[in-house]
């Protein structure tokens, strides 16, 4: 059975809980994205069970589709929803109709206990400022994107939950 993984926003206004195969909070992304939305540090993404989401305070939540290359003349959206509380600015999970099944909730967001990985993986580290510092502990630090996916990564490690 996966697991269920409880969340809210920090106000309350917002809560939801979803069955996660893949709940260890092991990626950390520095992306411009994930530093201006989940703080300087960047934001932890696990993987869902996207049709298992129950929504709690559904009119409060917002969606923001990240602008790429903001200010060229390549500026576009994202097709990905980053979902957030529209009263506390709370990320809650990010969702994509190219992978409709998949939900991707922002670890700081969820309340139930997570399993601390081993060793972290950093990626998109070339985006970052120099002030901004990477976790303490082991890591794996990726300028860009790893080789594996959320999912390859849980089934590499033994973490995954059938
Ligand atoms: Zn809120
Ligand atoms: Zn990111």
């Amino acid at each position: 059975m996966p697991m269920e993984l409880k969340g809210s926003c920090h106000c309350g206004a917002v809560r939801f809980k979803l069955q996660s195969s893949t709940p260890v909070p092991y990626q950390l992304c520095l992306c411009s994205i994930c530093r201006k939305v989940g703080g300087v540090g960047g934001s932890i993404n696990l993987g869902g069970h996207a049709k298992t989401l129950e929504v709690e305070g559904k009119e409060h939540v917002s969606v923001y589709n990240a602008v790429f290359d903001r200010d060229t003349p390549k500026e576009r959206r994202a097709s990905s929803q980053r979902n957030f509380c529209s009263k506390c600015s709370s990320m809650l999970w990010l969702w994509d109709e190219t992978w409709p099944d998949l939900i991707h909730p922002f670890a700081s967001a969820i309340d139930t206990e997570l399993k601390p990985p081993k060793v972290m993986t950093c990626l998109l580290t070339n985006s970052k400022p120099e002030y901004v510092r990477l976790p303490e502990g082991e890591k794996k630090v990726y300028k860009k994107y790893p080789s594996l996916s959320i999912e390859e990564w849980h089934k590499e490690n033994g973490e995954f939950v059938e």
